[in-house]
């Protein structure tokens, strides 16, 4: 990762490992290996400093009942930045989850009928409601992909022109703005062929920038090849959609203007 970062010219490069969940999944570290983790994010950092600027975060999975401490977790790991997302979402006092991320649209599908009885409306309020307490209780540095919901729908149980749609993603944005977090252009979906848009669509990164709502670009890259996935193509929507700047972080977040 890092020599692919350095062949293709950048100057930052931040880690982001799923941090642990207290139960099994398959792509979160686990506990164990979390001091490992550390140890070597700073032993990259200090091997390539000549050659580029490394930092250590993680992606919390904010989940209601079971995550909600995240900050904690977080000041005990010692991490330069932080990245909070929903990926499974749960009702108070229910034991099940829905996933709804991954490669399979069959257990988005099949989760939402086991989870919310087929209940879309309630599935998806149920993910936004989640990923609002995460933005007021937690304020991370950064908001992962939060559309991410629409990825498996692909238009069959909602659209996301629906009023009622609207109104939950408008008001995630207001969180994110009133907690003064930096919003994520995820380019993944795009490049991996599971989303015709970024996360968020086009017009929320639109709707953004009429907020004057920080964002930043990540890939979400799970291999080497990917370290820049879509970059240019993020920076050119976030232009055409409005925005003047797009952050980053070099040890502190800053805004760079966007010509
Ligand atoms: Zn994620």
């Amino acid at each position: 990762m890092v020599l692919a970062a350095i062949n293709k010219g950048m100057d930052y490069f931040g880690f982001s490992a799923h941090a642990p969940v207290p139960f099994n999944d398959n792509f979160a570290l686990q506990k164990e290996d979390v001091n490992k983790y550390l140890t070597e994010t700073e032993r990259l950092k200090e091997k390539y400093k000549d050659h580029i600027q490394l930092f250590t975060s993680m992606e919390f999975d904010y989940i209601t009942d079971i995550m909600e401490d995240v900050n904690k977790q977080a000041k005990d790991y010692g991490l330069d930045y932080i990245i909070a997302s929903v990926h499974m979402v749960k009702e108070k006092s229910s034991k099940l989850m829905w996933f709804i991320d991954g490669s399979k649209q069959e257990i988005y599908d099949k989760q939402l009928q086991e989870v919310f009885d087929g209940d879309i409306r309630r599935g998806v309020e149920t993910f936004y409601d989640q990923t609002i307490r995460m933005i007021n209780n937690v304020r991370p540095d950064i908001v992962g992909h939060l559309d991410k919901i629409k990825m498996h729908n692909k238009d069959r149980y909602f659209k996301q022109t629906e009023s009622w749609y609207i109104d939950l993603v408008m008001e995630t944005l207001y969180a994110i703005k009133e907690n003064d977090c930096i919003c994520e252009l995820n380019t993944r979906g795009l490049y991996k062929g599971r989303s015709d848009d970024f996360f968020p669509s086009t017009q929320w990164i639109k709707a953004a920038a009429e907020m004057n709502l920080k964002m930043t670009v990540s890939t979400d890259c799970h291999n080497a090849t990917e370290v820049d996935s879509l970059f240019d193509k993020a920076i050119e929507i976030l232009k055409e959609s409005g925005h003047k700047y797009v952050w980053y972080f070099d040890g502190q977040w800053k805004a760079e203007k966007l010509t």
